[in-house]
């Protein structure tokens, strides 16, 4: 008898080969093996977007393979909108083979995994067809009780599924969630929102083991992205907009080391309690960026281009002496000061 851990990751697995067969050429089987994937993930994993969909598709008529065929041509082909990339590369950086396509290669390849139904490596339906096969993995391992070999493949799952589906296929979903076709339209719900479901699942568990870093006084953060630098799996980052600066963080990727703990200046940051983590994942659901810090940009008081941020010119003008002409040096973007220091 199988265990509910194996069963788990067995259900996993089916519901990632039925997407990965729904979003290739389609096969006459696809609204059964929809049906007992997504009802297998409702009651085994307690999905709520398996619930929906499986909810859906049991009002469906089951489509003949030629309908299939020609209403799969329809919405991945000629939709009144453009056609829908489904290819990663393409969907990402707007050609393909490109560096994510090469990516994905390499992750199989590192397992010895050669996909062989004729389709690019970054192929939607390859990609969801190796999580499938990864959970798949992680079911016999279980049952050959390697727990070693289940909770590397079980990084390797969620690593994957952050640097490639994760990040396109739930647009894939919403695209193909939005086109005029009932069975294609599930289909896109499913994709989006059991991604999205299991991305969060993913960074609350990573999260949750780490505790992640938090800001205790705001105000004192002066922005100096010194945490940045210290932090290596690259969770931290400082992003900016015309109007602001923020410091954000990517729970997914905290390991919680706690070097941005240790080196910040201003000692502001400290490692987050879990208990707080799980009232914050009640509020933000599957979110996993958090921004720690913001601070509006100033304005160069010559051109009004905006220069560095408040925060961490108030920190200057604080090191230094009350002069008003060195405080308006200070602030001036870097063409004005580069004209002004040619004066
Ligand atoms: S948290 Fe600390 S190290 Fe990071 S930007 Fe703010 S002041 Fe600098
Ligand atoms: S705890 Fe470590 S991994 Fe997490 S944000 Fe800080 S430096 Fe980065």
């Amino acid at each position: 008898m199988r265990s509910l851990e194996s069963e788990q990751f067995h259900a996993r697995s089916l519901v990632y080969h039925a997407l990965a067969e729904a979003l290739s050429e389609p096969v006459a089987e696809l609204h059964p093996l929809l049906l007992e994937a997504t009802t297998k993930g409702a009651q085994t994993l307690g999905s709520p977007a398996c619930r929906k969909a499986a909810l859906s598709l049991a009002t469906l008529p089951a489509p003949t393979a030629a309908e299939l065929r020609q209403r799969y041509i329809r919405v991945t082909r000629n939709s009144a909108r453009r056609p829908l990339a489904l290819y990663g590369s393409l969907h990402r950086e707007g050609r393909l083979m490109g560096q994510s396509a090469a990516a994905a290669e390499d992750r199989y390849r590192a397992l010895g995994i050669v996909p062989d139904n004729g389709e690019l490596p970054d192929h939607a339906s390859v990609e969801l067809a190796f999580m499938g096969h990864l959970a798949a993995a992680q079911a016999s391992a279980y049952i050959a009780i390697d727990s070693l070999l289940v909770s590397r493949l079980g990084v390797e799952e969620h690593t994957f599924l952050r640097e490639h589906p994760g990040v396109w296929l739930p647009d894939v979903g919403r695209e193909l969630a939005a086109a005029d076709d009932p069975f294609y339209a599930v289909v896109g719900v499913l994709l989006s929102e059991f991604l999205t479901e299991k991305l969060g699942s993913a960074w609350y568990r990573q999260a949750r083991r780490a505790g992640f870093p938090v800001l205790q006084e705001t105000d004192v953060c002066n922005l100096c992205g010194i945490c940045i630098g210290a932090c290596l799996p690259g969770a931290l980052r400082m992003v900016e907009s015309d109007t602001e600066t923020a410091l954000s963080l990517d729970i997914s990727r905290c390991v919680g080391c706690n070097r941005c703990v240790r080196i910040c200046p201003q000692r502001v940051l400290k490692q987050l309690e879990t208990d707080v983590l799980d009232a914050q994942h009640e509020t933000n659901g599957a979110s996993r960026i958090r921004i720690l810090r913001r601070s509006p940009r100033a304005q160069c008081p010559i051109c009004g281009r905006p220069t560095v941020s408040e925060a961490e010119l108030e920190a200057v003008f604080a090191t230094l002496q009350p002069d008003p002409m060195l405080k308006r040096q200070m602030s001036l973007c870097v063409e004005c000061k580069s004209l002004w220091n040619s004066l």
